[in-house]
């Protein structure tokens, strides 16, 4: 439930509102905003008698929100989120951002070479698994914490912005302290101690869709780390389960115009494990632009044929420069713009 204040409401009665919901048994999270001061009601598992509050003072009129999901729904927060990195990246604003890496950090060599290439091309986010989730036990596992250090070593040197997966609740810590951006993969979309640990740790979240997860679940999934308090949380769809066996996933493009609807969290789209071929990426990329995706993840090795993970899906740094040229030409025709390459 949302109380929203009159604008001449005082901090008096925005204070008298805080307590009336927390003598009510419930938690208060009060929300200044650029067009209404709120505060919002959680810790309720279903309808709130608003009766005490809609007779205080400053008080303009109480929302119930009627989703499941309450502090990630655009009835809670009708501004779109935007959430700034420290290399002057904003993801959810205007700009398209583009986020790219090999799908594994493999040794020094390899981020760093990648890292350059990718920088020139236009990318302002570096990904890289340092912790895998493989399919096989048997499969490359990522070389771990030398991994992390590996990757805040290119963003040293590049300036990029990094976005690395924490596998599990121990490696959010670690992923914390050398990124910018935690990801959460999709096979750890429900993983509720992992993304509870997430909302804790002060940065940034990248909550990837689930292999087969509605969009109603995702949403709820992100709710888990803004009940934590942490509202910086970006949305990925990158492809659901379907029959079909030309593609890796289906990558279900309704889902970014839909979130956008429901929600103020920005949503980027992944053609790289939404296709899991490379020569289905840059379509899709562009489809994903059109349908109004705030950013782009995409795999990209310069050696694909010898990468330790999702060579066949990653692209080579000519055809990433090419999908930045046509995305670039996308975003302009739907009034946005690329997100500018970082200053030389
Ligand atoms: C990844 O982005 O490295 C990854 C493993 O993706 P997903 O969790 O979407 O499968
Ligand atoms: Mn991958």
């Amino acid at each position: 439930m949302l109380v929203v204040m009159s604008h001449d409401a005082a901090e008096a009665d925005v204070r008298r509102v805080v307590e009336v919901i927390e003598s009510m048994g419930y938690e208060a999270r009060p929300m200044p905003g650029k067009q209404r001061t709120a505060v919002g009601l959680v810790g309720n598992d279903g309808k709130v008698d608003s009766s005490r509050l809609e007779g205080l003072p400053g008080v303009l009129h109480v929302i119930h929100v009627t989703e499941p999901y309450k502090q990630v729904s655009r009835e809670w927060r009708p501004e779109s989120t935007v959430i700034e990195l420290e290399n002057g990246t904003k993801i959810g604003g205007p700009e398209v951002v583009l986020m790219a890496g090999p799908c594994s950090v493999e040794s020094e060599a390899q981020i760093l070479e990648i890292a350059r290439i990718l920088r020139a091309a236009g990318a302002t986010v570096l990904r890289g698994g340092a912790y895998k989730p493989r399919t096989s036990p048997y499969s490359w596992q990522g070389l771990g914490l030398a991994g992390l250090k590996l990757l805040a070593q290119a963003r040293a040197e590049t300036g990029l912005a990094v976005v690395t997966e924490a596998l599990e609740p121990d490696t959010v810590d670690p992923v914390a302290e050398y990124a910018d951006i935690i990801q959460i993969g999709a096979r750890n979309m429900q993983n509720y101690p992992l993304l509870r640990r997430a909302g804790r740790a002060g940065k940034p979240v990248l909550l990837k869709r689930g292999l087969a997860a509605t969009i109603d679940e995702l949403l709820l999934s992100a709710e888990y780390i803004l009940a934590e308090g942490n509202g910086q949380v970006i949305l990925c769809e990158r492809g659901i389960r379907g029959f079909d066996d030309h593609t890796r996933n289906v990558l279900d493009l309704t889902a970014i115009p839909v979130v956008h609807h429901l929600s103020h969290l920005p949503i980027i789209a992944d053609p790289s494990h939404g296709t899991g071929v490379r020569a289905k990426v840059t379509p899709m990329a562009r489809a994903a632009v059109a349908a109004g995706a705030d950013g782009l993840i995409v795999e990209v090795h310069h050696d694909p044929d010898h990468a330790l993970s999702d060579g066949g899906q990653s692209l080579w740094p000519d055809q990433f420069r090419e999908l930045v040229e046509q995305v670039d030409g996308i975003a302009r025709a739907i009034g946005r713009t690329l997100a500018p390459a970082l200053p030389h």
